[in-house]
């Protein structure tokens, strides 16, 4: 008899500390975030290697995971390792300042980009999903994306509810969550981020989730406060919040469609509505609410094509309750997983129609209605680990922003509650949304620190793929772009050759992140600032160039706010060229 092969915690524990098991710390870099984007603590589901987003994984499989780790540990300092789809196939000759590890996950050419030959190949175990940060070694748990739905659920306040709300806190606009209903589902690896950003923007949130395991695990790390199995008393708790001005957040176990429809039944309309369950894979990704959770494990296993039809017609009737909530005042868009488009396609096939007149795409998705004007300024999720496993060496690193970036005040905020509310998962990390200028300058100081022996080990530092230079998808990121150029994957290529060039510690190139097959390409970037000076000149070009260039993207659209930015910056070929 075979046993499933199984995560080994002994086996595939995280080094910590400041020696060496690598041949310098860039590889040992790769080695410890390949490790903690694997560590229980920080990965949905360490034993199938799925770190989050559905089926992201970091490495293809446990034999590819092995010759990974065995490979960073004989990599040479002028040597790049290759891996194709989380598989390491080769190591060449490159030189000091090259990226050391060189990464291409789930790439398809186009007329082939779709998930059904994703699946064949998978089978075939020919290829692995690489979502953004999983396949690209650089996930920090759910605090990386808890910064970046504040910021999102921010927006949203100072957008539609500043003035009638009494926000203690003190925001750059005035907008507060408070005494709102933000309905969602998905208690996920990013999803679960969605109770806490809420609260920290002072309002209540009701999230629906179908595996209670999800819930649970959200309770424990404290990024939801209570947990229901009757979607009525949770309905009813929520509301009393509501009433009260309490922020608290509520999970109920339960699929999202049901929660939705009981919520009209009782005509009951949130103030915000979203949604993040892993639309993005209708196979492995979304729970259809026809049926028990067990009957629906049994049957993507078992009939795998019939699961997939009930998922869609689940998620053309989620879209659906969605606009009928909308229309009922609910301010409602779209989290980034591609459930409009699910609409769409189930629309097309069957040719259904909503109950109401609209169309899927009729509520925006968030980054055209809150997140584009902080790209334009070259902003976006920078975040940073560290490699020495001791917290206070996060505090330095805290400090150092706070000191650095007195004037701005979300940031100071940001931080301050980020200390107070986020458990650690794995390596101690953190992230703040930082623009143009702001990157080049954190990572430098991150660098000294590490020069002066103020932290005990070196710093990395890196990314998600959401940001503002290095993704095209269309119905999200670079959704609705002024110029029409939303499906330009150019801007995500030379992001990595960019990145490539100027000697970022290891670049990524993925195919499908978020939105599924066929409708994104991005790339990732990660640098390590070991104290050196070659560090010091590797950070400097590379965070300087990394927002650069999404700058440029912007500026290149059309969009004002990234012009001034890119002018700013020195970014303007046309100043160049006069
Ligand atoms: P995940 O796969 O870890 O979690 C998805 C969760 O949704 C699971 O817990 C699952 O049980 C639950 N779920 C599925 N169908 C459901 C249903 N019908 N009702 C209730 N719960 C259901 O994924 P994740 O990492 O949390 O990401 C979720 C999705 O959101 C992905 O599609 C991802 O690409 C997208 N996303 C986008 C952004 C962004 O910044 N734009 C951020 C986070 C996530």
């Amino acid at each position: 008899t075979t046993t499933k092969p199984a995560y080994d915690a002994i086996k595939y524990k995280t080094p910590t500390g400041s020696q060496l098991n690598c041949k310098g710390w860039v590889q040992e870099a790769a080695l410890r975030m390949l490790l903690n984007n694997l560590n229980p603590d920080v990965a949905e589901k360490p034993d199938e290697l799925i770190v989050y987003g559905g089926r992201g994984k970091a490495a293809r499989n446990f034999e590819a995971l092995d010759k990974i780790i065995a490979a960073l540990k004989i990599l040479e300092n002028d040597e790049s390792l290759l891996i194709q789809s989380g598989k390491p196939v080769g190591i060449l000759k490159t030189h000091e300042n090259a990226p050391r590890v060189l990464i291409s996950n789930s790439q398809l050419v186009p007329n082939w980009a779709n998930w059904k030959h994703f699946d064949e190949l998978e089978k075939k175990g020919l290829m692995m999903f690489g979502q953004m940060t999983a396949g690209s070694w650089i996930y920090i748990g759910s605090q990386g994306i808890v910064q970046g739905t504040y910021e999102t659920y921010a927006a949203v306040a100072d957008k539609h509810f500043s003035g009638s709300a009494q926000s203690s806190l003190r925001r750059g606009g005035q907008g507060s969550l408070r005494g709102t209903l933000n309905v969602t589902a998905g208690l996920g690896g990013m999803g679960g981020a969605q109770p806490l950003a809420i609260t920290m923007n002072e309002g209540v949130a009701l999230i629906a989730e179908v595996e209670e395991w999800r819930i649970d695990k959200r309770l424990q790390t404290k990024y939801l406060d209570e947990k229901y199995t009757d979607i009525d008393e949770a309905i009813d708790q929520a509301v009393r919040y509501k009433a009260e001005g309490v922020s608290k957040s509520i999970g109920v176990l339960c699929n999202a469609v049901h929660l939705l429809e009981r919520l009209i039944e009782r005509n009951i309309i949130p103030d915000t509505l979203t949604d993040q369950t892993s639309a993005h894979d209708p196979l492995i990704g979304y729970w259809p609410h026809e049926m028990s959770y067990e009957q629906a494990k049994i049957l993507r296993e078992e009939n795998p094509e019939q699961y997939i039809e009930y998922a869609y017609r689940s998620m053309f009737r989620h879209v659906d309750l969605m606009l009928q909530l909308m229309d009922k005042g609910a301010i409602t868009f779209d989290y980034g997983n591609n459930i409009r488009a699910r609409a769409r396609e189930y629309m097309e096939k069957t040719n259904s129609q909503f109950t109401t007149q609209h169309s899927p795409f009729d509520f925006p998705g968030f980054v055209p209605a809150y997140i584009r004007p902080l790209f334009c300024e070259g902003k976006g999720p920078f975040r940073w680990a560290a490699l020495s496993g001791d917290p206070n060496d996060i505090a330095a690193t805290d400090e150092v922003i706070a000191n650095m970036f007195p004037e701005n005040k979300s940031l100071q905020r940001w931080l301050k509650l980020a200390k107070e509310k986020i458990a650690f998962q794995g390596l101690p990390a953190r992230i703040c949304w930082l623009g143009q200028g702001e990157r080049e300058k954190a990572g430098l100081a991150f660098n000294d620190l590490v020069k002066t022996g103020r932290v005990k080990a070196p710093i990395v530092i890196g990314r998600d793929h959401l940001d503002t230079g290095s993704v095209a998808s269309p119905n999200r990121e670079t959704e609705a772009m002024m110029d029409g150029s939303d499906a330009v994957a150019d801007w995500p290529l030379l992001n990595a050759l960019l990145n490539t060039a100027g000697g970022a510690s290891w670049v990524s190139l993925h195919h499908g992140g978020g939105v599924g097959m066929g409708y994104s390409i991005h790339a990732g970037m990660v640098i390590v600032a070991d104290g050196t000076d070659a560090a010091a000149a590797r950070l400097s070009r590379v965070l300087r160039n990394d927002p650069g260039i999404g700058v440029i993207r912007h500026a290149d659209a059309g969009y004002e706010a990234a012009k001034e930015t890119a002018k700013a910056h020195h970014l303007d070929l046309d100043e160049r060229l006069n």
